[in-house]
């Protein structure tokens, strides 16, 4: 990942750079690695890394001169039931987006590229051609020599000790051999990152594993052919096979017996050095043994030798790539499991972030900040354990995994819970999802299930009558003082309500004019404001918020999240219900759409926002969240006799896709302009300054690129999810960002991205939903209340 990283970084021209390292080179986890580079990975971003890497790999011994064993053997991944297979068509939507091969086969083809596999209960199986495996040293050496060619630096056999804040804002770096002045750290150091990160009064959300491989004897039947299988991988067997040289490779990812897998925490000592377990493998059945049912010439040839090594996994399987929270100048670039395939990819996509400011890819599900303090260790531990034993489960939609949960809750958790609460998590917070009337649990599918009606039933509620909905996760931020309106003028494209209590939808950009942040923010009084914003987004908008902040500007910023509870009143009769508890007015001549007050309901003095985002008349109430229970109890009483009802997240997607509402991470991520993402309302060009103008006003006179559209889809009985390919005629013009059924119109709905000349209102384009083409269109206005009539109701 190091390595990875620095070939990228001086690929880029950014050779002032030193990699330091303790051993050799490959010396900790990625020695001992079995090499497979797959290139079908769950997440859209992810495959992008997988799928640079693999492009890469092939050609890196002509670019750098070194030595590397790639063997393009290409994968393939079994299908046991209908739901892997309908997997295998998302992701062979995404495959055509991104460009990499992907062949869903039958039993013939399967057997003809690897006829000493038994297919009992194979369905069919995903082929990816152009992926395969390669010696993890010769990579890394091809990166490193690469790198030195290109003017970077590598010290080897010197350990860091300790790193060090200066007053300047750079970092001193202890080594063995000396100390080391750096204006930016990056911490790749596998499963001593903990450690490294600890330096600097840090940690990470990752936990060490023992992963072991089984490498058998020699098989004759290999020797006696030219062409190399490809790597195979079995839900079955939950494990990876392959050929090693002319000996079969079995990798496990055990799911029982794990209570052993578990190294300690970091290594035992810094001396620790291509060091391996003791083989285990007891831990490996049963699923070694079916690894041997399905290649029988496997278990001919017995085993030869076991690798045990650590492995690292973070909570959620994805890498740390980014800044760590609350530092600056300090990044991230470990938390891997898949190392070897990443380490090209993230280095790539980091290296660019570092240098630009931004990546070309979204960086949302990598950036480190999507873990807080609630990542503790008993949270990590029990995340990690599951992610590696679900290493060959088929991800469904909206499937909600137990373990560390509940981290982070709202003092309603329980009471919800007992009224059929689903919830869903969200950077620890959990969050209502839908609520099970009728004790039904959601049957996970890729097509509409069996939670469809009951999401309709929620739509309706808030559409037709009232609706309440606990968003405390929500991240809030009391910005204050003297400067706080300049301030927030500055780091926003949009401009400060000029009134207090007036509401605003901003955004913070980067320098590039690509989107960080969206902020909803509330002019309380002359110098102060309450900025809200995505429950994911906490720590990445506070370190924009502290870290945008002038020496000299009176600005204080305080992260409330934790102390305010929200909860969101929507519907036509929501005025009726708050009315009966509250004294205040809330006409429209007093208490008019998008503006704010501090009220007093229920006895409780809190802040009323007369905004949400499912396109309603409504209330956000913020306050103290220990009166949480209190206010929800006496809304649920005055709600009775207008039929309120509980709605969850997936109703909000439903109702917020039909007002056309776009997402933050999915519509609006790092990748894109406010231009690209049709958002220039949003936008007061007037301002003289604002961080992003420059470039965005020099994007308003390029060509562009990329449009953002909101479309209406003749869907079946599967909606679009985010990642589909976007056709027009057989051509590949853009890829789905989300979508979701839209139950008070009745229409299947998405957005996404294409080439522009294909953005016009009534241009008919097709979606690629699981392997079907269905046409859509693309539509200018929400389809629900165009002109906000209802919001200002
Ligand atoms: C059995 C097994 C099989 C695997 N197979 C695959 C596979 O097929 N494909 C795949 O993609 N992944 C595989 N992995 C995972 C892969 O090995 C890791 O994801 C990858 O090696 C991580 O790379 P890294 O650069 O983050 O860590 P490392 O390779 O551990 O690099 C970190 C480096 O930091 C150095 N370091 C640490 N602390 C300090 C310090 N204080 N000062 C200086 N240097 C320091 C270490 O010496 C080390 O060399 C496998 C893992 C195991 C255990």
């Amino acid at each position: 990942m190091g390595v990875g990283l620095l070939y990228h970084l001086a690929e880029e021209g950014c050779t002032d750079v030193l990699l330091i390292e303790k051993g050799e080179l490959t010396s900790g986890s990625t020695w001992h690695a079995a090499g497979q580079c797959p290139s079908l990975i769950g997440d859209y971003n992810l495959a992008k890394i997988h799928a640079y890497s693999n492009n890469l790999y092939p050609r890196l011994e002509e670019l750098t001169g070194q030595y590397v064993s790639w063997h393009a053997s290409g994968s393939v991944r079994v299908a046991l039931a209908q739901e892997d297979l309908d997997w295998f068509r998302y992701m062979r939507g995404i495959a055509r987006n991104i460009g990499f091969h992907l062949e869903i086969i039958g039993i013939d083809e399967l057997k003809k590229l690897n006829p000493f596999f038994d297919t009992a209960g194979v369905l069919a199986a995903a082929w990816t051609r152009d992926d395969g495996h390669a010696d993890p040293a010769g990579l890394c050496n091809a990166m490193a020599r690469g790198a030195r060619n290109m003017g970077a630096k590598i010290v080897k056999h010197n350990r860091v000790t300790d790193i060090r804040a200066l007053p300047s804002g750079e970092w001193e770096v202890v080594t063995e051999k000396g100390n080391v002045i750096a204006e930016i750290v990056v911490n790749a150091a596998g499963c001593f990152a903990r450690q490294i990160s600890q330096m600097v009064g840090s940690d990470l959300p990752i936990s060490n594993m023992q992963h072991q491989y089984v490498v058998t004897g020699p098989i004759q039947e290999f020797a006696d052919r030219d062409e190399e299988i490809p790597v195979m991988r079995d839900p079955y067997a939950s494990a990876y096979l392959r050929q090693e040289q002319k000996s079969g490779l079995i990798g496990i990812y055990e799911q029982e017996n794990m209570a052993a897998a578990w190294a300690p925490k970091g290594y035992p000592n810094w001396e620790s050095d291509s060091e391996l377990f003791p083989e285990n493998l007891e831990r490996l059945m049963p699923w070694l043994g079916r690894a041997m049912e399905r290649m029988p010439i496997f278990e001919e040839a017995g085993i030869k030798r076991i690798v045990n090594g650590a492995i690292s996994h973070c909570a959620d399987g994805n890498p740390l790539l980014g800044p760590a929270a609350g530092l600056k100048n300090f990044w991230l670039c470990c938390g891997s499991s898949f190392g070897i395939a990443q380490g090209a990819g993230c280095g790539k996509y980091l290296a660019q972030w570092m240098l630009y400011g931004d990546s070309e890819i979204n960086m949302t599900g990598l950036d480190p900040r999507r873990f807080g303090a609630f990542a503790n260790d008993s949270y990590m531990d029990a995340k990690g354990f599951q992610d590696y034993g679900r290493t060959y489960f088929t991800p469904f939609p909206g499937e909600e995994l137990p373990a560390g949960r509940p981290s982070r809750t709202s003092p309603l958790y329980e009471k919800l819970a007992q009224q059929g609460c689903v919830f869903t998590e969200t950077f620890g917070w959990e969050r209502p999802k839908w609520f099970s009337l009728d004790g039904r649990e959601e049957d996970y599918s890729f097509s509409r299930n069996n939670v469809f009606e009951v999401v309709r039933e929620e739509c309706l509620a808030v559409r037709e009558r009232v609706g309440v909905l606990d968003l405390t996760g929500f991240s809030k931020y009391d910005v204050s003082g003297a400067d706080a309106e300049a301030f927030l003028n500055r780091i926003c494209a949009n401009r400060m309500a000029r009134k207090n209590g007036g509401i605003v939808l901003a955004h913070i950009l980067s320098e590039l004019g690509r989107i960080a942040g969206e902020v909803t923010i509330t002019r309380l009084a002359d110098d102060r404001f309450y900025v809200l914003s995505a429950a994911g987004a906490e720590l990445r908008d506070l370190d924009h918020l502290l870290q945008s902040r002038n020496e000299s500007e009176q600005v204080e910023i305080e992260n409330v999240t934790d102390n305010r509870g929200v909860l969101v009143l929507a519907g036509p009769r929501s005025r009726d219900v708050l009315a009966k508890i509250t004294d205040s007015s809330l006409g429209n001549g007093s208490f008019r759409w998008l503006s704010g007050q501090e009220i007093t309901v229920a006895g409780i003095p809190l802040r009323a926002l007369r905004v949400n985002y499912v396109g309603e008349l409504g209330w956000e109430l913020h306050l103290p969240i220990e009166e949480m229970e209190a206010l929800y109890d006496a809304i649920w009483e005055a709600g009775r006799d207008f039929g309120i009802a509980n709605f969850g997240l997936y109703a909000v997607n439903s109702l917020r896709l039909e007002k056309a509402y776009r997402g933050w991470g999915v519509e609006l991520t790092n990748e894109v302009t406010m231009l690209d993402a049709d958002m220039e309302r949003f936008i007061k060009f007037d301002k003289e300054h604002f961080v992003g103008r420059e470039a965005t006003l020099k994007q308003r006179e390029q060509e562009r690129v990329m449009q953002l559209i909101y479309f209406e889809v003749d869907a079946l009985d599967s909606d679009v999810r985010g990642g589909e390919p976007i056709f027009v005629r057989n051509n590949c013009t853009g890829v789905t960002t989300s979508g979701g059924y839209g139950h008070f119109v009745k229409k299947s709905l998405g957005f996404g991205y294409v080439e522009p000349r294909h953005a016009n209102p009534g241009t008919e384009l097709q979606i690629g939903l699981l392997g079907e083409r269905c046409r859509a269109v693309v539509i200018r206005d929400p389809v629900h209340d165009p002109s906000n009539e209802r919001l200002r109701a």
